[in-house]
């Protein structure tokens, strides 16, 4: 079949096999090119191993460290002639060229917060790799259903306290609006808290703990987000950003969980990014736009994979502990949050209109970026041919 994008608000329901294929290759080059720091991890479970800073927190320590990698994702293959999702698509393509340079990757396809994926992930790990050294949780999921009381939780971007009106923009549309949202009522931010918060990730690694598959010294990192007071009423004071405190709380504890083996257990700050998940948030996709503009012009931009290849090259592996703020966060966000760069973007905000959209923001290479998420748009790709849309994953754990 002809594949061709078909966005819908803020997702694309297509993707491209080969294209996701060559999105993954510019970013093993990327990878490949900065070469390889000491002290990697070589033995690595991933979760939410598909896109996003969860895809590339996979890609940097298989092709900088050679690491051996088990990814877990939630993803949909191609059924009925369709094409499967771009995650899908990008884990086939990274298996692919793992096995290729003779690295183990296998992938777990399913609810990373059932007890039976817990489960399947333990035994592939007991069976294939003994231990492993380094767990990234990278989740970002509209839901979640609860393994011990089956109740299932939607997260919600929402303000707390008093509705919030600001700008955002359709990406796709280029129009600049008003945007008001009413305040979280108490459920929707528990609810939100029990999808996006620490909770899953503590019961991963207390399980992975008691089954005996964290390695001595073993370490793992969950991604968080702060940005700019013009995005707190929506991120940072809402709903996701209680859930992003609980996450933090959690990585207190299991820090001290982890004592015993000499492990350690961080929160990294991270970049605003173009992701399926942050495209979902109203507001943030103008700020995207506008500071991508900024950080460009100045030769300070990167994606997914050059942020974690600093986390990695930097901060987690950089021979010594990394460096923590005052609320003991890994910090990766330090570009981003530079006061020059910070003012530039709070100096263009009032001004932004759908009609200055193209010129003072980078609205071009926001859409480009959330194509190439679905493998559209890169160089080389007869994206008018034919191509299969049913490519198998080639290790899939039983
Ligand atoms: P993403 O949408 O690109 O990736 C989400 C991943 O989670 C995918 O691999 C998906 O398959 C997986 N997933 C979702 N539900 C699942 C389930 N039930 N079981 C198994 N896998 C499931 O998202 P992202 O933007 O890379 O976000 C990852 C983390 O990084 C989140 O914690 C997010 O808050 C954080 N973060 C993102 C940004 C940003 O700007 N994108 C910035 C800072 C921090």
């Amino acid at each position: 079949m002809i594949i061709q994008p078909k966005v819908r608000g803020f997702i694309c329901v297509t993707a491209h096999p080969t294209g996701c294929a060559a999105h993954i290759q510019q970013q093993i080059d990327y990878v490949q090119h900065k070469g390889s720091p000491s002290g990697m991890p070589k033995r690595v479970l991933v979760i939410g191993a598909s896109t996003g800073y969860g895809l590339a927190s996979r890609i940097v320590p298989a092709f900088a460290g050679g690491a051996a990698t088990l990814g877990i994702f939630f993803e949909r293959p191609s059924e009925n002639g369709k094409p499967a999702s771009a995650g899908w698509y990008n884990s086939c393509a990274f298996e692919k060229a793992a096995h290729a340079k003779g690295l183990y990757a296998k992938s777990i396809n399913g609810d990373a917060y059932s007890e039976a994926i817990k489960q399947q992930t333990i035994e592939t790990i007991r069976e294939d790799l003994g231990t492993v050294d380094l767990v990234v949780y990278s989740l970002a999921s509209p839901r979640r259903t609860h393994p011990t009381t089956g109740v299932t939780c939607k997260s919600v971007l929402k303000p707390i306290g008093s509705s919030f009106t600001a700008k955002t923009v359709d990406t796709d549309r280029g129009v600049v609006s008003d945007i008001s949202i009413e305040p979280a009522n108490e459920q929707e931010i528990a609810d939100t808290v029990s999808v996006m918060g620490g909770e899953d990730w503590e019961m991963w690694i207390s399980a992975l703990s008691e089954a005996g598959v964290l390695a001595p010294g073993a370490k793992t990192v969950a991604y968080s987000y702060i940005g700019p007071d013009l995005t707190w009423a929506i991120y940072r004071n809402g709903t996701i950003g209680r859930a992003k405190e609980d996450l933090e709380a959690s990585a207190k504890r299991i820090h001290n969980s982890l004592s015993g083996l000499g492990g350690a257990a961080y929160v990294s700050v991270n970049k605003a990014l173009v992701t399926q998940a942050s495209s979902a948030i109203p507001v943030v996709p103008l700020y995207i736009s506008l500071l991508y503009k900024i950080m460009k012009e100045r030769g300070l931009h990167e994606g997914c994979i050059e942020q974690v290849q600093r986390l990695f090259a930097e901060r987690l592996y950089n021979g010594a502990s990394p460096q923590l703020d005052d609320a003991g966060r890994i910090r990766i966000d330090d570009w981003e949050m530079r006061p020059e760069i910070q003012a530039a973007v709070a100096a263009l905000w009032p001004s932004v209109t759908t009609e200055n959209l193209p010129q003072i923001s980078d609205i071009v290479g926001y859409r480009e970026e959330f194509l190439r998420l679905f493998g559209f748009g890169l160089p080389g790709i007869a994206y008018d041919a034919e191509v299969d849309p049913a490519v198998p994953l080639p290790c899939a754990s039983a």
